[in-house]
């Protein structure tokens, strides 16, 4: 403590929250409180930064922003929440971009940090714990990504989310705005991407445009069509050929453990969507499905709302398996939502039950709207868990 107290500035991981003794002694000494991003930021030259935010989709944006960037030829380098420290690769190395995905607790410690690209995915209601329950203080973080931008810098956003429409009057907007749509209208002097209902989406920024029929793709679903529109949108920006952004958009398959294929049999199709660890990205994953579907959810509840998944549940899921130490909530919410419901409390009851439930034209999907840690040590260790078990018990059989 007495070390800390005498510092001239903190660096703080996103991890530890305001409400820590250290981080609450010393703010009340008036000591700058900063993130790593802030911090490496300084150091970086002239390199630019595209940087994404958002409730949802982070990863995936992120990834495949990264995939474009490096397949177009540029020197460039991810970090942030995903790959390497960015404090890292800039003490290590010199790089023309980075790609740097941003949580809101790393935004809440940036100040005078600016990104050349900011990609704003969506704001639904998340880690309220953190912001005292209030969804405002929620939304004013993920607003921070667009600090400091000038008119030299690009804005890209979703303007089918309805928080970020509510948001965007409040704030000065010098930089060139490129939002992307499936629902409303958009159209912006600086570019913008829309998806028809043809199944195709525009995007245009400047004088450069391309064309991607989402059939074509390899990751399904309405949110990966807005993933896909603002990783166009933000490397035309950075300056990319539409050409090769097309060419490694099609090419990109789903990050590990985000409805991830795991595997077929017998007509019978498992798929991993572990990562989907709230009820908006559930929403998207059942979206997203074709055939019946054989559900497996639950797990440590973040007080979450499940109305929004009803409609689908009702229209897709032939059975729920909840799999977790306390299915109570899930069972009384979906009780007459779905014809037949389980209650299993491990991964090998739960894909057993799978199993005999689904046949032949079936999807067996894991999204469980709820975070691991009542039987896993995180996400990553339930998907794989999965994968593993659709291994050895289905696809070896
Ligand atoms: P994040 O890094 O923000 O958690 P990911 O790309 O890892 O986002 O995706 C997490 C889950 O959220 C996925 O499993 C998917 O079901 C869902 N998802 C992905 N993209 C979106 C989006 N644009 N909108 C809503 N849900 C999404």
């Amino acid at each position: 403590m007495e070390r800390l107290l005498a510092a001239d500035e903190v660096i703080k991981s996103p991890g530890i929250p305001e409400k820590a003794p250290a981080v609450m002694a010393i703010r009340e000494k008036g000591i700058p409180v900063i993130s790593e991003m802030e911090f490496a930021s300084r150091y970086m030259g002239r390199a630019k930064t595209i940087c994404i935010t958002g409730s949802n989709g982070k990863t995936t944006t992120t990834s495949l922003i990264y995939k474009i960037m490096r397949e177009a030829g540029m020197n460039v380098s991810l970090g942030g929440n995903i790959g390497e420290s960015f404090a890292y690769s800039v003490a290590t190395a010199e790089y023309d971009w980075y790609v740097l995905e941003l949580s809101s607790f790393q935004l809440d410690g940036m100040y005078r940090f600016k990104a050349d690209v900011a990609v704003l995915m969506n704001i639904t209601p998340d880690h309220l714990d953190r912001y005292d329950y209030k969804f405002q203080n929620y939304i004013d973080s993920k607003m921070r990504i667009i600090r400091n931008q000038n008119t030299r810098s690009a804005f890209v956003y979703s303007a089918d989310d309805e928080v970020i429409a509510a948001e965007l009057p409040k704030y000065d907007l010098p930089m060139r705005q490129l939002p992307f749509a499936a629902k409303c209208a958009v159209a912006s002097s600086s570019g913008d991407a829309f998806l028809t209902e043809d199944g195709e989406f525009t995007t245009r920024v400047g004088k450069k445009s391309l064309t991607i029929d989402v059939s074509k793709l390899k990751i399904k679903g309405l949110h990966n069509s807005y993933n896909s529109m603002a990783a166009a949108l933000a490397t035309l920006a950075a300056g990319v050929e539409p050409e090769q952004v097309a060419e490694s958009i099609y090419d990109f398959s789903p990050v590990e453990h985000r409805l991830e294929p795991a595997g077929e049999r017998d007509g019978v199709e498992w798929i991993n969507d572990s990562k989907a660890t709230n009820v908006d990205s559930v929403w998207y994953a059942l979206e997203s499905m074709t055939r019946p579907v054989v559900w497996i959810a639950g797990g440590t509840d973040k007080g979450n709302d499940y109305e929004p998944l009803k409609p689908f549940a009702r229209q897709k899921v032939k059975a729920l398996i909840c799999m977790g130490v306390d299915n109570e909530k899930l069972l009384k919410e979906f009780t007459g939502v779905v014809p037949t419901i389980v209650s299993t409390s491990s991964l090998e009851e739960a894909m057993q039950s799978a199993q005999r439930l689904s046949e032949s034209g079936d999807t067996v999907l894991l999204s469980p709207a709820c975070a691991s840690f009542d039987l896993f040590k995180s996400y990553e260790h339930r998907g794989k868990l999965f994968k593993e078990w659709v291994v050895e018990n289905v696809l070896k059989k």
